[in-house]
């Protein structure tokens, strides 16, 4: 017996123990949402992102960024959302409620109001700084999520051309750049709010990632995107305070399954559901081992969600529950979700869709009603409605314990508009939704071949084919004549390409045809007021404007051609009040200035224009203008040329160059910018102007 013996085992024990210990502290626990108010929220939505494109999701695109927060975070398989499109669904996943609760149906007519409050406006009150940096059109603050934000970041040019084809967006690195400027100047806790929008159709990543990607853009724009969010989530990493991070999309994108291109028509799982990915970093937080959720879940869960993990009292008016224990215990109970896609329904007068999905089966309300098993069949390609008729209607009892009421038009008709609509000579009837009853031939399944015709419509027009546009809008016109859209987007092919009459024309058309929707009016008001037709323009925008930007616009345009200089000035202010950076505001109240002889506020506002958005070509015009007439034609014709610059299709600054430049005798210069302008000005209305050029240059 040999008294090391003991020793020797002793210490192995201990020294096996200490082994375990040191395992045990370096084994990572599962990821949980601990209730924790000393920590930032940073919410990134990435919009038109599939639910299956991220290869954490097992997509095509590489994303190594977004899948290293899914691997230390919590990542759910079967999120869903409530719209197709992006300002209803990011207004329910802001404010946590569903569509018919907040009121906003779509993209257009529509505007948050401060009830229910926002995420923004719920963590501002409990102390925290708040920033949104959103990425795209659909998001300015003119429709009403800004509320609750301190800083409201939506610097997209609209100067680019109309929002009716391609909705103006502002690129990712972009978006980030600005996230970071802010959330670095913050000290206290603070909750940012990006929204990043390039997957969104066209998709034009950039050169290297498109490279990367043949044949498949969508894919590019998506590891474009991750690569682009990188620099935001390594700052963020090293924070000092730590910070919940919750990554998430509005809604998917068809491509081309179901017939579908894009998103909006239908609400199948290529555009119902989206990745959810809940994560924490900063803060010297180590990395959980990432939990993977299957149970389904959905947008109106994450603000309670958000209050629970910011040890935030829970509000029980809220449809939606916190995921706390659903994370921590790796899954729970299904709960059900509602959803609708009310475009088409707004727009062309099609059957609206609403639909609910419990546990795995998926019910969507249309006059041809489906039924999907997702677990058996989840590209829904066998709607099992007849085999499982008592399935269905349990579902059907489902959704109706939410809400089904019709939507409300946005500016819905008054008596007085109705009466002013007929004194002009438009019958006027009522607008193309919402019907009671719709029939068969109003299911979007059997209308999708007019909404694959208007997108290669759209497409044609982009690619400068403007008379097979319009040809193919005719068609869907001749086809179903109370498709709204079509109408307008057929005024706009002839509107941009000079042919103005006609595009008045065909919106009065529609108007006859009872097509009266809000947009149809507003455009036509629009058309009227830009080619000088004030009086018609003010009596179809006077009291149909109202929050309406565009409409505001025009309407104080029109204002001003009457002389209405005080009318003008308030309707400028009215769209001021809706979004104080409108930069086309201010560029209209210059204008209107200029006319009246006041110069120095004049200035004042083009140059608060050009600060908001240097690229809106009318104000570098205007304020050329100014400059002429304040004796500094050498600073006038640098104005002219930036908004040449800005736009090459501005016609009156090439006409003031051409002219001033030919006067200082500088005839080549003027020669270049008077082409110019005699190919781009469409000749039955600036006849008289191409024939003064020509003369000025002694040109035939
Ligand atoms: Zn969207």
């Amino acid at each position: 017996m040999t008294p090391t013996r003991p020793l020797v085992a002793l210490l192995s024990i201990v020294a096996l123990a200490m082994g375990v210990a040191a395992w045990w502290a370096t084994r990572e626990s599962g990821f949980s949402i601990g209730p924790r108010p000393d920590r930032n929220l940073l919410l990134i939505t990435i919009d038109t992102l599939r639910a299956d494109a991220l290869s954490s999701y097992g997509g095509a695109a590489s994303t190594p960024r977004l899948d290293a927060l899914a691997a230390r975070g919590a990542r759910f398989t079967f999120a869903h959302s409530h719209a197709v499109v992006t300002l209803p669904s990011h207004a329910s996943l802001l404010t946590g409620t569903y569509p018919y609760r907040h009121g906003v149906r779509d993209n257009n007519g529509y505007r948050l109001r401060g009830d229910p409050p926002t995420l923004a406006a719920r963590l501002k009150q409990a102390g925290f700084a708040t920033g949104a940096f959103v990425g795209g059109f659909p998001l300015d603050q003119r429709f009403g999520l800004n509320a609750g934000f301190d800083a409201y970041d939506d610097r997209i040019s609209e100067a680019a051309g109309s929002v009716d084809f391609a909705l103006p967006e502002r690129r990712a690195d972009a978006v980030v750049a600005s996230a970071l400027e802010w959330s670095g100047a913050q000290s206290a806790k603070w909750f940012a709010w990006v929204h990043v929008f390039d997957p969104h159709a066209p998709y034009a990543a950039p050169d290297t990632f498109a490279a990367r990607y043949p044949g498949n853009p969508y894919a590019a724009e998506v590891a474009w995107t991750d690569h682009a969010l990188a620099p935001l989530l390594d700052r963020v990493a090293g924070m000092p305070r730590p910070t919940l991070v919750i990554v998430t999309s509005d809604h998917g994108e068809s491509l081309g399954e179901h017939g579908e291109l894009t998103h909006g028509l239908f609400a199948y799982e290529s555009t119902l559901r989206v990745p959810l990915i809940v994560a924490e970093i900063g803060g010297g937080t180590r990395p959980a081992r990432g939990v993977t959720i299957d149970s389904s879940v959905r947008h109106v869960d994450v603000v309670p969600t958000v209050l629970d993990a910011l040890g935030l009292p829970p509000d029980a008016s809220l449809p939606g529950t916190s995921l706390r224990d659903l994370v921590g215990r790796g899954g729970g109970d299904d709960r059900p979700s509602y959803f609708e896609a009310m475009t088409a329904t707004l727009s062309r007068g099609w059957a609206p869709l609403r639909g609910v999905i419990v546990g795995r089966d998926k019910y969507i309300d249309l006059p041809l009603p489906e039924l999907y098993s997702l677990e058996r069949d989840p590209q829904e390609q066998q709607n099992v409605v007849t085999a499982g008729r008592a399935r269905a209607e349990v579902l059907l009892n489902t959704l109706r314990a939410f809400n089904v009421a019709p939507p409300a038009l946005p500016g819905e008709e008054t008596s007085a508009v109705r009466d002013r609509l007929r004194a002009l000579g438009y019958v006027g009837g009522s607008p193309a939704a919402p019907r009671d009853r719709y029939g068969e031939a109003d299911d979007p399944k059997r209308l999708i071949e007019i909404d694959t015709l208007l997108h290669r419509a759209g497409d044609r027009y982009q690619n400068g084919r403007f008379k097979e546009a319009a040809a193919m809008f005719q068609d869907v016109i001749a086809r179903r004549p109370d498709t709204a859209d079509a109408y307008r987007y057929l005024a706009f092919v002839y509107w941009q390409t000079g042919q103005r009459g006609r595009a008045i024309e065909t919106l009065e058309a529609a108007l006859k045809q009872g097509v009266s929707h809000r947009d149809v009016r507003v455009k036509l008001g629009i058309y009227l007021a830009e080619s000088g037709n004030a009086p018609r323009a003010i009596a179809l925008l006077d009291g149909l404007a109202g929050d309406d930007i565009e409409a505001l616009n025009a309407l104080g345009i029109a204002y001003g051609q009457a002389n209405r200089t005080a009318d003008a000035r308030a309707t400028f202010q009215r769209a001021l009040d809706v979004d104080a950076t409108n930069a086309l505001a201010w560029q209209n109240i210059g204008t209107v200035e200029l006319r009246a002889g006041n110069r120095e506020r004049a200035g004042d506002a083009l140059g608060r224009a050009i600060a908001l958005d240097n690229r809106l070509a009318g104000a570098h015009t205007a304020l050329g203008v100014l400059l002429m007439e304040s004796g500094k034609p050498a600073e006038a014709v640098e104005a002219w040329k930036r908004a040449v610059a800005a736009d090459p299709h501005e016609l009156d600054a090439l006409y003031n160059l051409a002219v001033t430049l030919a006067e200082a005798g500088r005839r080549d210069e003027a020669r270049a910018y008077a082409e110019r302008y005699i190919a781009l000005a469409p000749p039955e209305i600036f006849g008289r102007d191409i024939a003064r050029l020509r003369s000025l240059l002694g040109s035939r």
